[in-house]
């Protein structure tokens, strides 16, 4: 429908602006001369179809899309998102965010492979020395709770899951704390 249309807008152009180059009394001339101005208001009245006819005309497809093949989708770890690597423990003086070897910043979303517990932070805290395992079992992820025993300590950040607990000043690698099954949940920034 859309071909006709404009192919009788052609025509129309053409008998309008062409007639006078095919009419009787100019027998020799073979190749019609036209004025730019001519061919500008082609372009105007062609540009005004289009116009008007983007309107009502939904988009079509003039192709089919290819089936892609099972097996090919991509890793959804990809969309967005950046992990620490390495990943450092901070203490409250230490920036949050994600850490490389350059910039050591404090992984504020870490997450326990052990317990699958999200891994949460108390700035200038201490994890008190009577903390244990038990008692994380008991409280988490209740901070109110989980305060019994801890401890106020300047520049310190206290972290802890359900069953690993640590406290720190300067930025910590991860890895060399084995006891602490920790990793970087990715960040969203
Ligand atoms: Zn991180
Ligand atoms: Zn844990």
């Amino acid at each position: 429908m859309e071909d006709e249309d404009l192919d009788q807008l052609l025509d129309e152009v053409e008998q309008r602006f062409c007639r006078p180059e095919t009419a009787p009394g100019q027998p020799g001339s073979l190749k019609p001369e036209q004025p730019m101005s001519i061919v500008d208001d082609i372009d105007a009245l062609l540009e005004e179809f289009l116009e008007e006819d983007s309107d009502d005309s939904p988009q079509r497809k003039t192709q089919p899309f290819p089936k892609g093949t099972p097996g090919e989708k991509k890793p959804s770890s990809q969309s967005g998102g950046r992990k620490c690597c390495p990943v450092f423990l901070g203490g409250s003086s230490v920036t949050s965010g994600v850490g490389t070897a350059t910039s050591k910043r404090s992984c504020d979303q870490l997450r326990c492979t052990s317990c699958d517990f999200r891994v949460l932070t108390f700035d200038d805290c201490e994890w008190d020395s009577s903390c244990d395992y038990l008692f994380l079992r008991n409280n988490m992820p209740d901070r109110q709770k989980l305060r019994a025993k801890l401890k106020k300590r300047r520049g310190l950040r206290a972290f802890a899951c359900q069953c690993s607990w640590f406290s720190t000043s300067e930025p910590t690698d991860l890895r060399d704390q084995p006891q602490l099954r920790w990793v970087c949940g990715k960040h969203q920034d």
